[in-house]
């Protein structure tokens, strides 16, 4: 079935630029202004594809407004906050580009080098082309810090594929997306599973902005589920720190006995209090930490289990709304024809309902 203006006039959509966006209504004129001109002057058929992460403030009516006067603009809509890598999954899922360029809504990625990805990607015949930040003196000194340390740490349970300070600016060819989508990973950090594909890659380095206008939405709770996901998604090397802390806690514990024996045999037996205080403390602390690294893991098992999806898509103005059946108008009074079916609420697979399209500029 054909979807949306690029495929009723038959042209294969060359680009998809997905930007998960949640609550981003103070950047997002800024965004249109900067990105706009620079996809017009590609050239190649393109679409922009808006996940709208379940925002609360105005960031759907702007977006309705935009589309007015922008056909290429795409919006889908989630349900509700799903967090950016899932709707940055729904972006890929639903992106129909020859390629695909992710980027954030706040302007810290500049649109200015997608022509640049894109061209290095075509010239090069590259399936991934990351978007490195040379320079992120614009970050705080906090987020540079815990960046470098998450990105070597990364480095050494991933694999060197994967290319420091590159975050979720970069293009992926159709074939990198479709090896993307067929993933059955659930909790996803993508700046790790795109190096791991193996793919060919390039780079394009650029200065990271500051945030055009609004405020971040990753807070440090959700910086550490991020790094908490990373490492749980590719190392079980965490679950050996309890047998590295139990075999370290077995050599003490000797040299512990050898004191108390001695102490026992010396008749100076009775204060002992702060040892013995410490040693429980610390053989309880030990203890929690291992039992809740097990349990983050234990934790994925139970979400892989589940397999539920991570995202659900209220509307999609790429998909046109269904064309109800003509049915006949029962006589009044009369009772449903015997085997009648209730309509039904949604045609979708994923739980999706359908919204009629707004009409078109
Ligand atoms: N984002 C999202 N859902 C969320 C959190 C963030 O779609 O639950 C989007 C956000 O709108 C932005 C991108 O993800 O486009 C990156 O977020 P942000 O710029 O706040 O992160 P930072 O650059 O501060 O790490
Ligand atoms: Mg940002």
């Amino acid at each position: 079935m054909p979807e949306g203006r690029d495929a009723e006039r038959h042209e294969p959509v060359v680009l998809s630029v997905v930007i998960p966006m949640f609550n981003e209504e103070d950047v997002l004129p800024a965004l249109v202004t900067r990105l706009r001109p620079v996809l017009t002057e590609l050239g190649v058929p393109h679409e922009v594809v808006a996940v709208d992460d379940g925002s609360g403030d105005r960031t759907p009516e702007l977006l309705d407004a935009f589309r007015l006067g922008w056909p290429e603009l795409r919006v889908v809509a989630l349900r509700r906050n799903s967090g950016h890598q899932a709707a940055l999954t729904a972006g890929l899922d639903r992106a129909r580009g020859a390629y695909v360029v992710s980027l954030d809504a706040d302007l810290q990625d500049p649109p200015e080098k997608i022509p640049d990805m894109l061209a290095l990607a075509r010239r090069e015949g590259l399936d991934i082309v990351y978007g490195v930040r040379a320079d992120r003196s614009s970050d705080s000194g906090f987020k540079r810090w815990t960046a470098g340390v998450y990105y070597r740490l990364m480095r050494r349970l991933a694999g060197p594929s994967v290319p420091a300070q590159a975050g979720d600016f970069r293009l992926l060819s159709r074939a990198a997306v479709d090896a993307l989508k067929a993933l059955p990973d659930q909790q996803r950090v993508y700046r790790l599973l795109v190096p791991w594909l193996g793919f060919p890659s390039g780079q394009v380095t650029y200065e990271r902005a500051p945030r055009t206008a609004g405020r971040t939405k990753y807070p440090l709770g959700r910086m550490i589920r991020l790094a908490v996901d990373s490492v749980t998604g590719f190392s079980a090397a965490p679950l050996r720190i309890a047998t590295w802390l139990g075999g370290g806690a077995f050599v003490v514990c000797l040299g512990l006995l050898v004191y108390t024996l001695t102490a026992f045999a010396l008749g100076r037996t009775v204060p002992g209090w702060t040892s013995l205080f410490t040693g429980i403390v610390f053989i309880g602390a030990v203890q929690l930490v291992c039992v809740g690294l097990l349990g983050e893991y234990v934790g994925r098992i139970y979400t892989a289990v589940q397999n539920r999806p991570t995202y659900f898509v209220r509307h999609d103005t790429a998909v046109p709304a269904p064309v109800p059946e003509p049915t006949p108008t029962p006589a009044p009074g009369a009772a449903p024809a015997p085997g009648a079916a209730p309509a039904p609420a949604s045609d979708g697979t994923d739980g999706e309902e359908r919204r009629v399209p707004l009409p078109r500029a």
